[in-house]
């Protein structure tokens, strides 16, 4: 069993897709919901089951790598983005002299007791922390969430 879960997350891991495809997760089998399959969630998923890994946020780097198209959205709809490289605002974004913070974390550990490091961040008008696997599936619903931060 060991030998077949360490295999199944090399599988996970070694693949260069984005989230699934037939070299890891898709087969004729499951075509009905593909669209929702997550290698990295899966990977992520299997090393706390297995291994009692505790997920956690990527670097402030691979967020904003994560944020990249919620980025070029954003700017596209006139607003400033910066990734800083720092934990406590992967992404700035500004827009009319306003500062807000955005980050992403793991699907997994969207809990009620979860608390990105950008709540910590100083000077700006709001920060906002996005379920990475959420963001993927509904882009135009994280910009929205970004503009009426600006709103409010
Ligand atoms: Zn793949």
């Amino acid at each position: 069993m060991q030998e077949i879960l360490e295999d199944t997350l090399r599988l996970l891991e070694g693949c260069n897709c984005e989230t699934s495809c037939t070299e890891c997760l898709n087969h004729f089998h499951n075509q009905h919901l593909q669209s929702r399959l997550d290698r990295h969630l899966g990977a992520m998923l299997l090393k706390y089951a297995v291994w009692g890994t505790i997920p956690s946020c990527a670097s402030p780097e691979m967020q904003a790598e994560t944020l990249s198209q919620l980025r070029a959205s954003l700017e596209l709809d006139g607003y400033r983005c910066t990734a800083t490289g720092e934990e406590v605002m992967p992404l700035r974004v500004e827009h009319d002299g306003r500062l807000v913070a955005v980050g992403c974390f793991p699907g997994l550990i969207h809990t009620s007791n979860f608390i990105h490091p950008i709540a910590s961040a100083k000077g700006v008008h709001g920060h906002l922390a996005l379920n990475e696997y959420l963001l993927r599936s509904d882009l135009p619903g994280a910009h929205l969430m970004v503009k009426e931060l600006f709103a409010s």
